[in-house]
């Protein structure tokens, strides 16, 4: 996807060797006109595929995943990394070892908004390692859900993530695949 290639390298930040830091258009402030554009995108990857649901992870999944929604024309859930009165006690949970903070957490779904039988797809921002991916996978399944696919907006191909879930069979479509960071550049596959 060109316009967010030329995004990324205008306004892209890598910090460190591996993050890539995107707060102007997709991580803090948002820019709806890039949004739309992602979600128009992620509408034609899955064209022909039926999606009754699409879920994400709070917090920097809600808002792609929301304004792709109106092109799928169906709801949202998102997972919930702490558990809070406001959520249901009744609730799938996955697992998720984040690298970037160096910790294990749980992510939940409320029973009442997924069902057995429903067509899933799956909305984030990045794909590194794969584990955000694969604790909303654990969620669909024990829901008994049916995971159609995997739509990222920016993968990171030097990491490890998009090897493991393809190998699993899963269909991922990465808006753009950023092959490599190294000296301050970045390199798209
Ligand atoms: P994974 O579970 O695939 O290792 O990491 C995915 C999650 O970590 C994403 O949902 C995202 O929030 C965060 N993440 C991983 N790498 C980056 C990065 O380079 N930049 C930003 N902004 N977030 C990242």
């Amino acid at each position: 996807m060109e316009l967010l290639k030329d995004k990324i390298l205008e306004q892209g930040r890598i910090i460190g060797n591996d993050i890539l830091k995107v707060d102007s258009f997709l991580n803090h402030q948002l820019d709806i006109y890039i949004l739309n554009e992602i979600g128009k995108e992620f509408k034609k990857r899955f064209r022909g595929y039926k999606i009754d649901k699409i879920i994400t992870a709070e917090v920097s999944g809600i808002a792609i995943a929301a304004i792709a929604a109106q092109y799928f024309n169906v709801p949202v859930v998102f997972a919930r990394k702490s558990q809070s009165k406001n959520l249901d006690m009744e609730t799938y949970e996955g697992e998720v070892f984040s690298y970037t903070k160096d910790k294990l957490y749980k992510i939940r779904i409320s029973k009442r908004y997924l069902n057995s039988g429903e067509n899933v797809l799956i909305i984030d921002d990045f794909l590194a390692n794969g584990q955000a991916i694969l604790g909303l996978k654990q969620i669909v399944d024990q829901a008994k859900a049916n995971l159609v696919g995997v739509g990222i907006v920016i993968e990171k191909g030097f990491q490890e993530g998009g090897k493991i879930l393809r190998e699993a069979g899963i269909n991922i479509e990465s808006l753009v695949i950023v092959d490599s960071m190294s000296k301050g550049q970045i390199i798209f596959r």
